[in-house]
């Protein structure tokens, strides 16, 4: 199959990519231009493990290639893929959908054969009929088919996901579409992924109802965790206790800082907006959304707290400035709203981070970066680990408490042992076991 992916982020990418390693012909667009060039010398515009390898591989077996010419690109493909940003709309938390419909426009124009278009770009319920609309002012309508295929990729794990996913969701009723999505995901088939073919808007809305659980989750495992602290229980231990009941699950039990990325909060609060506008509101997402909003404050208020609740003139170093691990993504990363209340409480701020300095630096000036975790301890009164980076599990805790000035450690991750940390001469807190 001749397969184009409009956006070559963190997804189309990943996809395009994946797809070429499937065996079809992929080209993988990005109106911007130093990106494709970048992607030309195989360097990759974003960090996630595998991916320099895989590109390379297909890039030399001629399989992928990179474009910024999109007319030229799309025009004589069996299936276009629209993976570009879907952001909150500034002011009021819809999704912004200017960037899918630019580029249907530029398809629109483009497409010379019949040709399916796929939005894997997460977009509201009822996009697929605006695009459809689109395409069809340019376009016969036996030309085109528009399907909605979402994508539910972890950033981190982002290659095995798309390659050994949990299902993947077909929305479309047309039997030509259904045949040459078959055919582009057929190795996956051969795998028994579990795919399902639905209505176009049964599967756009089954992302946001994914992404809105998962959320949801989280946040329901955060405030347990801050009923633990007040009655002496411990969250670790009642995540196992309920993950172990398979009714329930073990995963996204892990109480933290809150969710961020870019993901969960955007798409919650999409999600939401929906609702509200079909009459049919989804009440226990606004909470999660509301809930989430305030705890990353409320975890520089807990750092405060830990420093006998006075940041002023104090040195904190934060470890881990990314949403997650093993991702240099910042959007919506916790860290950034914890730095601002220090900062705002008159803290002095560090932070190391294994992979997201170089997109940090910019969203927080006022952080100092450091070039390792030993070096952004050095001389502080706190330090705060916010992302569980596997560089920050093992760390010499003795080293630490020797180069620090203070002697507090906060844990938003429940990474350490609160004993062996005491034992190292170091007051631990941590979320939802009490210290
Ligand atoms: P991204 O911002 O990393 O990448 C989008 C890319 O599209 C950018 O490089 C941008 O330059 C390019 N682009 C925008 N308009 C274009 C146009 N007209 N022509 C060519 N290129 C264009 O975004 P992302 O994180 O890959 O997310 C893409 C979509 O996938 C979003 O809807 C997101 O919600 C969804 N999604 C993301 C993830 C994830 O883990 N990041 C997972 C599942 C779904």
């Amino acid at each position: 199959m001749k397969i184009a992916m409009i956006g070559s982020g963190y997804v189309g990418l990943v996809s395009g990519a994946c797809f070429a390693d499937f065996g079809h012909n992929v080209v993988c667009i990005d109106k911007d231009a130093t990106k494709i060039s970048n992607l030309d010398n195989n360097i990759m515009p974003i960090y996630e493990p595998g991916l320099a390898d895989l590109v390379k591989r297909n890039v030399d077996a001629r399989r992928l290639a990179f474009s910024t010419n999109l007319p030229e690109s799309v025009r004589d493909c069996d299936a276009i893929f629209i993976a570009v940003g879907t952001p909150s709309r500034r002011g009021d938390g819809h999704a912004d959908l200017s960037y899918v419909y630019a580029a249907t426009e530029e398809i629109a124009n483009s497409i010379s054969k019949p040709t399916v278009v796929v939005t894997k770009s997460t977009v509201p319920v009822g996009t697929g009929d605006e695009v459809e609309i689109i395409l069809g002012k340019h376009q016969p309508r036996e030309l085109f088919s528009v399907v909605s295929n979402p994508e539910f990729l972890r950033e981190g794990a982002a290659i095995s996901d798309f390659k050994r996913p949990d299902r993947i969701v077909i929305g479309t009723e047309d039997e030509w579409a259904k045949n040459v999505m078959s055919e582009i995901y057929r190795p996956l088939f051969l795998n028994q992924s579990p795919i399902l073919f639905t209505g176009r808007r049964t599967a756009e809305l089954t992302k946001y109802a994914a992404n809105a659980f998962l959320a949801t989750k989280i946040t329901f495992i955060n405030e347990i965790a801050d009923l633990c602290e007040k009655v002496g229980a411990d969250v670790q231990e009642v995540s196992r206790g309920i993950g172990l009941d398979n009714r329930i699950g073990s995963k996204f039990l892990h109480a933290g800082p809150g969710y961020g990325g870019s993901c969960f909060p955007k798409d919650t609060l999409a999600l939401m907006k929906t609702a509200q506008d079909n009459d049919s509101p989804v009440r226990i997402v606004e909470a999660v959304v509301q809930i989430n909003d305030q705890r990353k404050r409320a975890m520089g208020r807990k750092v405060i707290h830990a420093l006998d609740g006075d940041a002023r003139g104090k040195r904190v170093a934060l470890l881990g400035l990314t949403f997650k691990p093993n991702t240099d993504d910042m959007r919506d990363a916790p860290s950034i709203a914890i730095a601002q209340t220090l900062i705002d409480a008159g803290a002095e701020v560090t932070a190391y981070d294994p992979e997201g300095m170089e997109i940090a630096k910019e969203l927080m000036p006022s952080v100092q970066m450091a070039d390792s975790s030993y070096s952004a301890a050095d001389d502080t009164d706190a330090i705060v680990i916010v992302t569980e980076w596997d560089a920050f599990r093992a760390l010499d805790l003795a080293k630490l408490a020797e180069v620090m000035k203070g002697n507090v450690l906060v844990d938003l991750r429940n990474i350490y042992n609160p004993t062996e940390v005491t034992q190292a001469g170091l007051m631990y807190t941590s979320i939802g076991r009490n210290r």
